[in-house]
């Protein structure tokens, strides 16, 4: 039978998925929340309850949604994803709650963007097991409390300070997931590689890693470009000139930059004139969300050095300058 063109060609969502480690021992790195995280499952299953709530935070692609599904499959309990966005009023979240199973693992991404009433009607669920059900509208309204299983809630967040704090203290344990180191990342590739039945050289291996933005889910997308570029365009290997030459087709820079980071630099410098400047006037300018300037663009630029947070706003490190090779202007102090 012929393939259909789904079949011929998967997605990129599933390609990630094949890519899920799918138990503590194989989630590379991130070795102190490992840690913890296997102290609070094996206490839980010692003591026969289910775990404490968790929340997750730290930016994207770092492996929250990956440790909340190694999570219900170290409990072997089931798992139920949903994302604060999602559910839109505290009915929806009501639904959810009220058929959950014994044991089950919620997972709510992006928990930070949950509604009021829905975070309010979560962290009563969290802490007491039990949802007010309100039927009816107006002075005719009841609320009929509904006893619920024990659960556990694993929350991921790009920012833990984003959590009020009512919400934030019915977790148990708060892991944060910070940057990978290069190695951690080659160690990925290698993994990544070797689920997809493909070779990449050690040097090929050290490029990607280095110039993933310290991500996991970058360092994957890189090795299937990479791949892309090696099979299409060159020799079919996976060596150094091809890593070289497919990241630059992707316009990914030497330093793991991608055009949209050059981009928020390029305005800081070129018409902030290094700043400070503040947020949302440096997203409008870029044509970026503020979140997204905020939580996926800012923080691997701050930790490498080239963008500063003030308190009067955005300012581009002396790095930022050398980066884009422009001159930096002269400091206050000459
Ligand atoms: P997040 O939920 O933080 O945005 P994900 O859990 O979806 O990130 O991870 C993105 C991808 O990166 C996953 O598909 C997974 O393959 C990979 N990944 C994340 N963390 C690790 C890790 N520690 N080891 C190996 N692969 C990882």
């Amino acid at each position: 039978p012929s393939l259909t063109s789904a079949e011929q060609a998967p997605p990129e969502r599933p390609a990630e998925a094949a890519l899920r480690p799918r138990g503590l021992a194989e989630f590379v790195g991130q070795q102190v929340v490992r840690d913890q995280l296997s102290l609070v499952l094996d206490a839980a299953t010692a003591r026969g309850r289910s775990p404490e709530h968790v929340l997750l935070s730290g930016p994207p692609g770092l492996g929250k949604t990956t440790l909340a599904m190694i999570i219900a499959a170290e409990l072997g309990a089931p798992l139920r994803i949903t994302s604060g966005p999602a559910i839109q009023h505290a009915g929806d979240l009501a639904a959810i709650l009220s058929s959950l199973d014994e044991g089950e693992v919620l997972f709510i991404d992006e928990i930070h963007r949950l509604a009021r009433p829905a975070e309010e009607m979560l962290y009563i669920a969290m802490e007491d097991f039990r949802v007010d059900v309100v039927v009816g509208k107006g002075v005719g309204a009841t609320s009929i409390p509904l006893d619920l299983p024990p659960f556990t809630a694993v929350g991921a967040t790009t920012r833990a300070g984003l959590l009020p704090a009512p919400l934030r203290d019915r977790f148990g344990f708060i892991g944060h997931l910070d940057f990978y180191a290069p190695e951690e990342l080659r160690e990925v590739v290698r993994r990544s590689a070797a689920r997809l039945e493909i070779e990449v050289d050690e040097e090929a291996a050290v490029e990607i890693s280095t110039r993933s933005r310290g991500t996991p889910r970058i360092a994957n997308r890189l090795l299937r470009r990479v791949r892309d570029w090696a099979l299409v365009r060159g020799s079919g290997k996976l060596d150094l000139a091809a890593a070289r030459e497919a990241l630059r087709v992707y316009e990914v820079d030497a330093r793991g930059l991608d055009r949209l980071d050059r981009a928020v630099l390029a305005a800081l410098c070129g018409r902030f004139a290094g700043g400070p400047v503040g947020l949302s006037t440096l997203a409008v300018a870029v044509g970026e969300e503020i979140e997204t300037v905020e939580t996926m663009i800012e923080p691997y630029l701050v930790r490498e050095g080239f963008l500063l947070r003030t308190p009067r706003g955005r300012a581009a490190a002396p790095a930022a300058w050398t980066h884009l090779g422009l001159e930096a202007p002269e400091g206050p102090e000459g």
